[in-house]
């Protein structure tokens, strides 16, 4: 019986349209070979909405993903926009779009692909075999917390003030989904926190603590978010699952994404309690290479992927797509941001075009 799914696509700013169109046109091949039947939906997010309609989330944005089974994100911001008010900027209506979907976990794998083993700037035999999941928190924390904002004092001095906050049960509920993870990877759950510093994080660190004995099988281990950082450059192979709050991740999950050598690689997904889920690219707009067919949209597809294996549980579908992304590196097919001697320089249509034959290969 065909599965038919209903996803909002957000195609966003500066490179994003570029690698959409390629992952787009991958979900639309495989839908007919796994008997699935996708109803797409776009809609305005970033800078892209601020230049239609004034805000960079209007309301009938989030209505759109609201309603739908999945949100397939490609990317937001650019120059343009750089100069408005925090509350018109593109990244406002991203916080505002994980926060209206309560998108509460974000997971972001840095997985070292033997194909662009000489793509890191580390020594092959420190990344060979890296195989990580960040777990991030993303409604919470220093990016959400009160009081916030630029006061004037009494003297004329300007205080700027941003509040680190955590309770125990939006840590308890990013734990339990971390615990999850690490179990059906190699479960070893590594939790980062600034305990010897911060009294949010101690909190942080009893509540994970606490949660420990109900996942036997899982091993739990803490970090100073500092030492962690330098682990992850050290010894990145002793880490497995990573669990973290909301500014420790943004800074960790970009860390462990330049283990892999580009950015340009790298999927993420962002998942609620229930709901639609949100998957996009860990990297930006990349305005500066936007509009010159020189993006690398092995993310978006990989993002495409990820929804596919948790957001619509068609984990058959996601393993072709994710094939198929092997298979045209395996051929030599290279964006200029992983391009290395030897190999076959190509533009993100191109690479578009060589995962179709790979996928029309296959059937
Ligand atoms: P970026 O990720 O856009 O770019 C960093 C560098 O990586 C650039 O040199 C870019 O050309 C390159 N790059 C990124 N993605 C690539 C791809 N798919 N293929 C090839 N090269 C790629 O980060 P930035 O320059 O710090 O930010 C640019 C804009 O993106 C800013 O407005 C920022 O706010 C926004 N941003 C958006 C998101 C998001 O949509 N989730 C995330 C980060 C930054």
């Amino acid at each position: 019986m065909t599965a038919s799914f209903r996803i909002t696509l957000l195609p966003g700013d500066g490179i994003g349209p570029e690698i959409m169109a390629v992952a787009v046109a991958v979900l639309k091949q495989i839908s007919s070979q796994h008997d699935l039947d996708f109803h797409f939906t776009e809609a305005l997010l970033g800078g892209a909405a601020i230049d239609a309609t004034g805000s960079p989330l209007p309301n009938e944005t989030l209505a759109a993903c609201l309603a739908r089974d999945a949100v397939l994100l490609a990317s937001i911001g650019g120059y343009k926009w750089d100069s408005l008010p925090r509350s018109q900027r593109p990244e406002t209506g991203l916080l505002g779009l994980r926060s209206g979907l309560n998108l509460f976990a974000n997971l972001r794998p840095a997985t070292i692909l033997p194909q662009l083993l000489g793509a890191s700037s580390l020594k092959p035999e420190i990344v060979e075999g890296v195989d990580i999941m960040v777990v991030r928190e993303l409604t919470g924390g220093i990016y959400f917390g009160q009081p916030k904002g630029i006061f004037e004092l009494e003297n004329g001095e300007k205080r700027g003030v941003s509040t680190m906050v955590y309770s125990s049960s939006e840590i308890d509920r990013i734990g339990r989904v971390a615990f999850e993870i690490a179990q059906k990877r190699q479960g070893r759950l590594c939790s980062v926190d600034k305990a010897n510093v911060l009294e949010v994080s101690q909190l942080w660190r009893d509540r994970i603590t606490t949660l420990g004995p109900e996942y036997p099988d899982v091993e739990l281990s803490h970090l100073y978010v500092d030492n962690a950082a330098m682990q992850l450059v050290r010894a990145p192979k002793q880490f497995d699952t990573i669990v973290t709050g909301n500014l420790f991740g943004d800074i960790l999950s970009d860390a462990a994404a330049m283990l892999t050598g580009s950015i340009g690689m790298l999927p993420s997904a962002s998942l609620g309690e229930s709901g639609p889920g949100v998957f996009e690219p860990v990297h930006g707009s990349a305005p500066d290479i936007a509009g010159q067919d020189q993006a690398n949209p092995l993310a978006q597809v990989l993002s495409a992927a990820m929804m596919l294996r948790y957001g619509l549980n068609q984990p058959a579908a996601a393993d072709q797509i994710e094939q198929a992304v092997l298979a045209v590196l395996d051929q030599g097919y290279r964006t200029g941001d992983i391009m290395s001697p030897g190999m076959k320089s190509v533009g993100c249509r191109e690479m578009g075009q060589a995962l179709q034959k790979v996928l029309e290969a296959q059937f």
